[in-house]
């Protein structure tokens, strides 16, 4: 491989492990980085491979095209075509005068202690995936609520369920295999409360038929849930998270299209709360390029992306949940197209029957994508489950009611004021949890819809993640983050 790889793809999702394997079987040489120890991503995460036997599908979907595409990315890398960075974060990203792309990267593992900070590549695809998208409510700090993604990513990242009793609360399909893969673990689900309904879906017939698998996974996991007499409540919401040092039970009510109570409430025992309500696209890394966004149908910011997966920036190409929530198999295609297109215009073969195939299916997908976020829409109510003094911003112990005095009292009319007022997203997570709340609430305070440029004032960081000081020391200097601080370094772990 060249000294300066062709392209660098950050993430090894499905986006990103289609990507990489894409581009070096084009003839680029590509570096692949992410943040995990190995590869898959968040629909992937799978078992340490060190401990689980081989092929081990823990309870996946599309569990063959995984292993198929990692054993070819193992047999690029073994080939010399793929540098692959697991363990490395990047948390920068400049742009040289010669246009090439500079990474930052600092390491998460301590198998990752040793290895290289800093990548240069010619061009850059992005596939940094997206996270649980959360909204407060009356107890949500409580110890005993996680996100559905978190206690997805203990049971299949660790073998490990999060509670005994367990609610799944908030919207969308992802809670079904939230709730399937507990109860399979021995875990009781006291209910999935859904806050839409479920005919929804009848609305939009021309996206729901757009990918025909995701009918036969909704069935097996309708079958699934009736077999452990999983309890679904439709247009249901918990009004509040009850306990005194970690959660004792929930109250739930019914609620109107709109997320307005409908019903009297009524109580539910539980030792875990998993709260889900869509995923938000990580978008730290193409903002930090200037990347341009928009607002997509969840209402979450996305990068705009051409029909060759190309960004606004030159030379940055972006695929899967960061140009919108749209699952893994649609991940894989924009993957693919990113990296045939990019293939392309290096001037390597690149077959265009290939691309126009790709181009097709991430057209179906995002048509399928379009009808779910139809369907399971954060109800437009939902800043009036709020109290006073519900927490919005955990970080930095901001409640409802200091957003509401910031608006009332001091004339903060968008997010971007609010957060300069009254310091939502100004702490540790830079409002990567508290962001799309804090965007809502100012849109609703003042009587409006959310827009993108709330949503952005929430998402922009000068740095991906935080570093160790060390990190930052040694890029004045030019010296490793070791000898910045005089320490031997150690991974994020501490080991
Ligand atoms: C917590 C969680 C659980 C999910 N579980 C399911 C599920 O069970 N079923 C389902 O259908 N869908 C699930 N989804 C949705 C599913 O993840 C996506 O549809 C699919 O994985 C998207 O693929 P992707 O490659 O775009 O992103 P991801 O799979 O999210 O992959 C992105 C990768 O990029 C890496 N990365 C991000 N930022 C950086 C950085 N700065 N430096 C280096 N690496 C970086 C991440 O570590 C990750 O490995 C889940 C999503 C989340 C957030």
């Amino acid at each position: 491989m060249p000294h300066v790889p062709d392209v660098a793809v950050v993430g090894a999702g499905p986006a990103g492990l289609a990507a990489a394997v894409q581009a070096a079987e084009a003839g680029l040489g590509v570096a692949l980085i992410d943040t995990a120890g190995q590869p898959g991503g968040q629909y992937w995460r799978h078992y340490d491979e060190n401990h689980a036997r081989p092929n081990d599908p823990a309870g996946h979907h599309g569990w063959p095209a995984f292993t198929r595409l990692r054993d070819r990315m193992y047999a690029l890398r073994a080939a010399g075509r793929i540098r692959y960075l697991p363990g490395h974060q990047a948390w920068l990203i400049t742009r040289e005068e010669s246009g090439a792309f500079t990474l930052q990267m600092t390491a998460t593992t301590a198998a990752a202690g040793g290895t290289d900070r800093t990548l240069s590549a010619r061009a850059l695809i992005l596939c940094p995936g997206g996270y649980d998208r959360q909204l407060p409510l009356p107890g949500w700090d409580l110890p005993g609520v996680m996100t559905a993604g978190g206690v997805q990513a203990l049971l299949k990242g660790h073998r490990t369920p999060a509670g005994r009793r367990v609610v799944v609360a908030g919207t969308g399909p992802f809670l079904l295999p939230v709730a399937t893969g507990l109860a399979r673990a021995g875990v009781t689900v006291a209910a999935v409360v859904e806050a839409n309904g479920t005919l929804g879906w009848l609305r939009h017939p021309v996206g729901a038929i757009s990918a025909p698998g995701k009918g036969v996974e909704a069935l097996q996991y309708a079958a699934l849930m009736a077999r452990h007499r999983i309890p679904y409540r439709t247009r249901t919401v918990i009004r509040e998270i009850l306990g005194t040092d970690r959660v004792e039970a929930v109250r739930i009510a019914r609620v109107d299209r709109d997320g307005r109570p409908a019903g009297p409430d009524e109580e539910m025992a539980a030792d875990v709360v998993a709260l889900g309500w869509g995923f938000t696209p990580s978008l730290e890394l193409p903002l930090m390029l200037g990347a341009e966004t928009a607002q997509d149908v969840d209402g979450s910011l996305v990068v705009t992306v051409d029909d060759r997966q190309r960004s606004s920036v030159e030379g940055l190409y972006v695929a899967g949940e960061a140009t919108g929530v749209g699952g893994a198999a649609l991940a894989v295609h924009e993957g693919r197209l990113s990296a045939l297109a990019l293939a392309a215009e290096l001037g390597r073969p690149a077959d265009p029957a290939a691309m126009r195939r790709l181009r097709r299916a991430v057209r179906r997908g995002r048509r399928f994508a379009a009808a779910m976020h139809r369907t399971y829409p954060v109800p437009r109510a939902w800043p009036q489950w709020l109290s006073e003094t519900t927490p919005v911003c955990r970080c930095e112990e901001v409640s409802y009611g200091d957003l509401r005095r910031a608006h009332d009292d001091l004339g903060a009319e968008d997010a971007r004021t609010l957060k300069m007022f009254a310091r939502p997203g100004m702490g540790w997570c830079q409002g990567r949890v508290c962001g799309f709340a804090t965007a809502g609430i100012a849109a609703c305070l003042h009587g409006r819809e959310t827009t993108p440029e709330d949503l952005r004032s929430l998402a922009t960081r000068s740095l991906a993640v935080p570093v160790p000081l060390g990190e930052l020391a040694a890029l004045a200097e030019g010296t490793t983050p070791a000898e910045a601080t005089g320490t031997e370094w150690r991974g994020r772990d501490g080991d």
